[in-house]
């Protein structure tokens, strides 16, 4: 069994696999589940400092990204995408797939999206629907700031899809504050829970708009609007993957109940830079480091694959690659979630240090010492 310390999916704890093996109830008839559905999306807002609905959707994350641009778009309708990574560009095939013309927002893929300059960009050119970001780009590990972003979108009226699978629970996000209109999650990253389901906050403007199309969402399990009503007719659309749900109960009560969690993320993911960096290798971006996940370049006189091969061979541990362009470029470690803890990244650490010293890369320090002695943890 392999120690998976990816950017998704990460590690699913004990007490959730045990909530996944719960007695099932008829989810489309017992009352009670439509009670223990919709406290669990009300958990999920309240996480997510937003009086907004939740919806949890069964399907894993992309269904919540695919979701809101098919309830969204209309043929025709010019939309926003925000680019500066593999997912921020992945938008324009959901965009164009329903019919709408995406205009993209590109900028260099190492550091986050600028909002001052996003800004002026915006003042000449703002006739668009809505807009499509990513708050972590995983591929890169790039952070966009959507609490300076969203705003400005606002300002001219253009709803808001965030892509936040990768950094929710990770990074702070304050949905109300910073005028998110659907912001979507997904089961497997900092959730730690299985893959599986999606959720996704939906504001009144998006709803608004939504229910004022012209034309029909050309789409059924991807249309957000087949909800309405849940909770008042005492029906699902489909029916919900409970176990799926028992267990992504699990995981949130769990992250309710812990207060540092994001203080925690945050330790981590400047710990692991800072041993990297401070041992001689090199991170990926310049600046707009998501403390979910660590990117750094693949030394000279390796390979990525070498790389992974031996963590996994030789330490049993399971690191990621990258995609697209950055493919055999770089290695990530997903310190999320359940992956944020000091004992699993502390073992990491040291099995790099095996691994790198094998393959000839020599590190000025322990990356293991070093992780240890700015966490002070273990
Ligand atoms: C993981 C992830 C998703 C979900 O996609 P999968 O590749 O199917 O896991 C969506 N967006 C981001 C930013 C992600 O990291």
């Amino acid at each position: 069994m392999y120690k998976i310390m990816t950017p998704g999916p990460t590690q699913v704890k004990e007490h959730v696999r045990q909530a996944r093996a719960r007695v099932c109830t008829n989810p489309d008839l017992d009352e009670t589940f439509v009670e223990y559905y919709k406290e669990t999306c009300e958990l999920i807002s309240r996480l997510l400092h937003t009086s907004n609905e939740t919806l949890i959707l069964g399907g894993e994350g992309i269904l919540g990204l695919e979701a809101a641009c098919a309830s969204l778009t209309e043929p025709g309708d010019r939309v926003l995408v925000l680019d500066n990574g593999v997912f921020g560009k992945g938008f324009v095939d959901f965009v164009s797939m329903y019919g709408g013309v995406p205009r993209l927002y590109t900028v260099d893929g190492r550091n986050p999206i600028d909002p001052v300059a996003f800004a002026a960009f915006l003042e000449k050119d703002h006739d668009y629907k809505y807009a499509t970001l990513v708050h972590c780009d995983t591929p890169s590990g790039i952070l966009n700031d959507i609490s300076a972003l969203c705003p400005l979108l606002d300002q001219y009226g253009i709803v808001t899809v965030v892509d936040s699978v990768s950094s929710m629970f990770g990074e702070e996000i304050r949905v109300d504050e910073s005028k998110i209109d659907i912001l979507c999650g997904g089961s497997q990253k900092a959730v730690s829970a299985p893959p599986g389901l999606t959720f996704v906050t939906l504001s009144d403007r998006a709803k608004k708009v939504m229910a004022q199309r012209k034309t029909p969402i050309a789409a059924f399990y991807a249309n957000l609007r087949i909800f309405e009503g849940y909770y008042e007719n005492k029906w699902f659309p489909y029916t919900m993957p409970i176990s799926d749900i028992y267990g992504l109960r699990a995981a949130l009560d769990e992250i309710a109940e812990d207060s540092e969690m994001l203080a925690r993320h945050a330790q981590i993911g400047s710990a692991c830079r800072k041993a990297l960096t401070d041992a001689g290798l090199h991170l990926h971006l310049e600046s707009g480091f998501s403390n979910t996940v660590t990117v750094f370049e693949v030394p000279e006189k390796t390979t990525a694959k070498e790389i992974l091969q031996m963590m996994r061979e030789e330490h049993e541990i399971l690191l990621a690659g990258s995609l697209g362009t950055l493919n055999g470029q770089v290695i990530r470690i997903g310190h999320m979630g359940a992956n944020a803890n000091f004992q699993d990244m502390a073992q990491t650490m040291g099995a790099l240090d095996s691994v790198l010293s094998k393959l000839g890369i020599t590190l000025t320090l322990s990356l293991e010492k070093r992780f240890c002695e700015l966490c002070e943890k273990c």
